[in-house]
């Protein structure tokens, strides 16, 4: 991916969640494939790291990729505008999960994300 092709794409992203009213105080970093993770969030610099690419080099969905960064950007959210407490080996309480269901249902209802990339 070229960086002008980032560039676009970060700002796509981030006008999505400012229409969802998520928090846009982090660093995203766009990266190729992984085959361990989509995104990744990380408390100590603030940054999501987004994986764009499949295995076979190709862009994935903006759908998914905007998916991917909710669900990183809840995790933000969670660590540094909220009283969150992290327990040690729960990555996903229960507030988490209530909290991406009713952002993918939001971005669903706004047409940002189409359902058929849901799952
Ligand atoms: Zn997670």
């Amino acid at each position: 991916m070229t960086l002008e092709q980032k560039t676009k794409l970060e700002k796509r992203i981030r006008k999505d969640l400012e229409k969802l009213g998520l928090p846009l105080d982090f660093k995203l970093d766009v990266r190729g494939y992984s085959k361990t993770y989509n995104g990744r969030y990380n408390p100590n610099n603030d940054t999501v790291v987004l994986y764009s690419l499949r295995k076979n080099g190709e862009l994935r969905e903006y759908d998914v990729l905007l998916k991917i960064v909710i669900h990183e950007v809840i995790h933000h959210y969670q660590w540094k505008h909220t009283d969150y407490k992290r327990v040690k080996g729960i990555m996903h309480n229960e507030e988490f999960k209530r909290l991406e269901q009713y952002y993918l249902d939001k971005a669903e209802e706004l047409g940002l994300i189409d359902p058929i990339f849901r799952r």
